[in-house]
Order: structure tokens, then C-alpha cells, then sequence
């Protein structure tokens, strides 16, 4: 990979572009034949944070943490049951779903699998004209050469337009997805685990092309993964979640030099060094993540918890700042 971000976070001090408040998704079960409801499963439960123009913030945690789920509701892909988005200062779930469709333009997607999110059936030039022409790009002849121009941006050959997504391979069509998202201009593209799919060497050129694309159209991404090793490369801040909810945020060195929350510290502890030779201390999470429809009193974290106390059963702890932007929820660290 090229160089990872620089460790400033761009835009620090001005107006966040997304604002993330209180955000929730619990899904309600169905009832139970002739029985209770069922309590519901807190997907993201109290989620808050910002990004700033520019920024990446990775959002890290186990499978079914909550961290796809946030990153759609952002979107409205799925709608969130309470909280407020905001997107340059416009509440985006106050919109309406047409007005919510015209924002799109400005907050795109990439998916985790390129080829289930490509139509099989449009030609690759066809798949990233679609968007403009559905936002107004009415010349046929401009949009021939905005696609020329973003395929090139994203390492394509301009003679791969008239291809399908499947003679591209993986890395291509990730490529395409990317070419799709970038069409609109967008302020923020949601990144769903965008190389998980990918081998090794082609994740690093799709994370460096995403890195490019910052530093040159000053996107935001909020991006989310579960490769810590990728997530150190491309974030400026990581935000680390279990059990729906966020147990640590700040900025990335930070949070992989000096990790506060033990769930971060058992996470990182299983990342890979580069020389074998360096000693390592893995810590082992001991146990299954609790069920999000009957998530633990107080800290979410307590049954599985190394350091856990009697007070932890009892009160959860609040996200506070210990300063320089390293917010972390634990009543001992
Ligand atoms: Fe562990 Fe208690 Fe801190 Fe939760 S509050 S992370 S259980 S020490």
C-alpha cells in the first residue's frame, strides 16, 4: 500500500460535514404464537459521532456489532427508529423519501460484493451513466464523456465501457463500483466493507485508489471494516463498537497505540505484526457476544470483560472524552 493518511484529521476544527446523534435501529420480532412480544433487537443502540469533510472514519467491531447497520441508516437504506442525521446541517430523516432520493447524490455507497450490487445485464458504461441520468445529465454525448473520464479515474480503460460486470474481475468491478459512487460528485461515500471480498494485493490497490480519490476530491468516508491492518491504513479516526453501541472513537493513532477500552485492547491484541519476531501479547475474548434482543445491564461488555467489577452490572458507562478527541466507555480506564 502507498503511504497510510496522515494523522491529522482534515477539517478538524470547522462545522462537521455528518452529524450522527442518538442514532437507534431496533427491530421489532413478531409476537410469539399465543405468546409475549418479543423484546426488541437493539441493532445500533445510542450511536453518536461526527465526520468531518475529507475525513475517513472507520467504524471496527465483531460481526453483528451494529457497524453495517449504522453505516445504512446513515443512508436511510435502512430506516433508523430514532436519532437525527445530519448532513451539512439538513436532518436527512426529517426528508421525505423524494427528497431523501435527491440528497443521494451527495452520500453514495459501495458495497462489499461489487457483483451483486452491478446489474448483469447493463454494459459497465451503462451501470456508471445510470446515476447521471437519473440526476439530470441529459446530453448523451456529456455523459459518454464523464463516464470516459471517471473510468479513468478509477484505473479503467475507457474500451471496458462496453463490457459486462462479469468479465471484469474482482478488483475491476470493485473499481466500477467506486467509478458509480464518484459520479455525482458525492460529499460522503459509505465504504460496507468495500476489500473484504478482494485478494490481498487487490485490496491494497482498491484502499490506495480510495485514498487518491480523497486527496483529490476531498470526499469523506465513512468506512467499515473488519480488517484492522486496512482500517489503520486509510482512517484518520476509528470508531470501535460491541453489542450496537460505541465503546471507544478518536483518532487513529490513538486508538491502536494507546487503546483505553479493554474490548479494543482484546481486539488489537489479535492483529497480526509484520516481523514474526516481535513479541505479542493475544488476548483471548472470552465467551459469545450476547444476544441484541437481551443485551447485559449496565456495561454491555461485563460478561465478557477481563477487568469487569461489581459497578459494571450496574451502570453503563457514558462515552467521555480523555482528551485530544479519545472518547471511551468504561467506568475503570
Ligand atoms: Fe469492563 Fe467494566 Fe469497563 Fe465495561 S465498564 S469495559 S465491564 S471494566
Amino acid at each position: 500500500m502507498t503511504a497510510t493518511a496522515t494523522s491529522a484529521i482534515p477539517n478538524a476544527g470547522a462545522a462537521p460535514l455528518l452529524s450522527v446523534r442518538a442514532l437507534r435501529k431496533h427491530y421489532v420480532a413478531p409476537r410469539r404464537w399465543l405468546g409475549r412480544a418479543r423484546p426488541p433487537v437493539q441493532a445500533v443502540d445510542e450511536v453518536s459521532f461526527d465526520i468531518a469533510r475529507g475525513e475517513t472514519l472507520s467504524l471496527v467491531g465483531e460481526s453483528g456489532c451494529g457497524k453495517t447497520t449504522t453505516a445504512k441508516s446513515v443512508m436511510r437504506l435502512i430506516e433508523p427508529t430514532s436519532g437525527s442525521v445530519q448532513l451539512d446541517g439538513e436532518d436527512l430523516l426529517a426528508l421525505s423519501p423524494e427528497q431523501m432520493r435527491l440528497r443521494r447524490r451527495d452520500v453514495q455507497i459501495i458495497f462489499q460484493d461489487p457483483y451483486a450490487s452491478l446489474s448483469p445485464r447493463l454494459r459497465a458504461g451503462e451501470i456508471v451513466a445510470e446515476p447521471l441520468r437519473n440526476f439530470g445529465m441529459s446530453s448523451a454525448d456529456a455523459r459518454r464523456e464523464r463516464v470516459r473520464w471517471l473510468f479513468e479515474k478509477v484505473g479503467l480503460r475507457p474500451e471496458a465501457t462496453a463490457k459486462y460486470p462479469h468479465e471484469f474481475s474482482g478488483g475491476q468491478r470493485q473499481r466500477l463500483g467506486i467509478a458509480r459512487a464518484l459520479a455525482l460528485n458525492p460529499k460522503l461515500i459509505v465504504c460496507d466493507e468495500p476489500v473484504s471480498a478482494l485478494d490481498v494485493s487487490v485490496q491494497a490497490q482498491v484502499v490506495n485508489l480510495l485514498m487518491d480519490l480523497q486527496a483529490e476530491f476531498g470526499i469523506a468516508y465513512l468506512f467499515v471494516a473488519h480488517d484492522l491492518a486496512v482500517v489503520r491504513h486509510i482512517s484518520h479516526r476509528v470508531a470501535v463498537m460491541y453489542l450496537g453501541r460505541i465503546v471507544e472513537i478518536g483518532p487513529r493513532d490513538a486508538v491502536f497505540s494507546q487503546p483505553r477500552h479493554p474490548y479494543t485492547e482484546i481486539l488489537l491484541s489479535a492483529v497480526p505484526v509484520p516481523n514474526p519476531r516481535t513479541p505479542t501479547r493475544r488476548i483471548l475474548l472470552q465467551g459469545d457476544p450476547p444476544s441484541p434482543a437481551n443485551p447485559p445491564s449496565g456495561c454491555r461488555f461485563h460478561t465478557r470483560c477481563p477487568l469487569a467489577q461489581p459497578l459494571c452490572a450496574e451502570q453503563a458507562p457514558a462515552l467521555t472524552s480523555r482528551g485530544d478527541g479519545h472518547q471511551v466507555a468504561c467506568h475503570f480506564r
